[in-house]
């Protein structure tokens, strides 16, 4: 057992792991090693104290060392499924579990919102998770939405179990291309069925009988991710000490709220990490 997970490896998800790292917390910390897509997106970045005009790309590599340097090392794999347990939480990640005293949600805010129907048909057809569930539909239609590159070998391990495909891609140039896939154009508006998804319809009108549907995206739903979670909208409801509704569990970064910030995200993290070294302290 962890002293705690932080999901995410963008900058709150750092701060917050550099800061438990140094109160000799164990940590489990889920994500991509790359760091944050945003930041690595981001052309010039003015307004991060001390290092003037720098790239997104170089503010990125420079996290990345730091982490390095503190002996950091993410575990890349997106975490599904959150619960609470008597000892704190366990985690769902790639059909692994694992399990820590306390949680720190740094998941970035979610761009994307999910389907129509995406969330009332999860664990009914509708699956973030490929490891976990794809033996579900050996020889079965499915669609799958795949929300970035890095994904695309899960639309192939899919490929590989079901015997059609119905592919979404979120980006240009797709490179999955296997008999069984075929990739269409018009996005998936909405998700349909009785006690089962049975279809998605397509914003062309079409709708497509299929068995499952497959949500592969860089981020899942906070309210989704830790059933009990408070949220306000799209963010996670959180009081100055990044505290959430769930005892043992914080949040920080964008996934709190606005402005959507480097800065901000760096000092929440911050805070959130000597919130959960003090909720372990009263907790032993
Ligand atoms: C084009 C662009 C330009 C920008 N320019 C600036 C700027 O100039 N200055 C500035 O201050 N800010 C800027 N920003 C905003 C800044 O990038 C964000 O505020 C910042 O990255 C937020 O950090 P975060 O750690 O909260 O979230 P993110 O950086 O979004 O990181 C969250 C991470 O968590 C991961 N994750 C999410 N869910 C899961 C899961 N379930 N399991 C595992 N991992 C998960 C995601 O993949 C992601 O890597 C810009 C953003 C964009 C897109």
């Amino acid at each position: 057992m962890y002293d705690a997970a932080v999901i995410g490896t963008g900058p709150a998800g750092l701060s917050a792991a550099l800061n438990l790292k140094l109160h000799n917390k164990s940590i489990l910390w889920f994500g991509a090693p790359s760091g944050s897509d945003k930041v690595e997106k981001s052309e010039k970045i003015a307004n991060y104290p001390g290092l003037g005009l720098v790239s997104g790309a170089e503010l990125n590599r420079k996290f990345r060392e730091h982490a390095a340097a503190m002996e950091l090392e993410s575990v890349d794999k997106m975490v599904t499924l959150i619960a609470q347990t008597d000892e704190g939480f366990s985690l769902l990640a790639d059909n692994e579990m694992y399990e820590a005293k306390t949680l720190l949600l740094a998941t970035g805010a979610v761009t994307a919102k999910g389907f129509e129907g995406e969330a009332e048909y999860l664990g009914r057809g509708v699956s973030y998770c490929a490891t976990c569930d794809g033996f579900l539909y050996r020889g079965k239609t499915i669609a799958v939405f795949c929300g970035a590159p890095r994904f695309e070998h899960e639309v192939e391990y899919l490929a590989e179990l079901a015997a059609k495909v119905y592919l979404f891609a979120g980006y240009r140039g797709c490179a999955v291309s296997r008999e069984n896939v075929e990739v269409l154009p018009s996005p998936i508006v909405k998700v349909s069925g009785g006690l089962k998804m049975n279809a998605v319809t397509l914003r062309d009108g079409t709708e497509l009988p299929v068995d499952g549907l497959f949500c592969l995206r860089s981020a899942v739903a906070p309210a989704s991710l830790v059933p009990g979670l408070a949220i306000d909208g799209p963010h996670i409801t959180v009081d100055r000490e990044m505290k959430t509704n769930i005892p043992g569990c914080f949040a920080a970064g964008d996934c709190v709220g606005r402005p959507y910030q480097i800065a901000k995200a760096v000092g929440e993290g911050n805070i959130a990490a000597h919130s959960m070294v003090e909720y372990l302290a009263e907790k032993k």
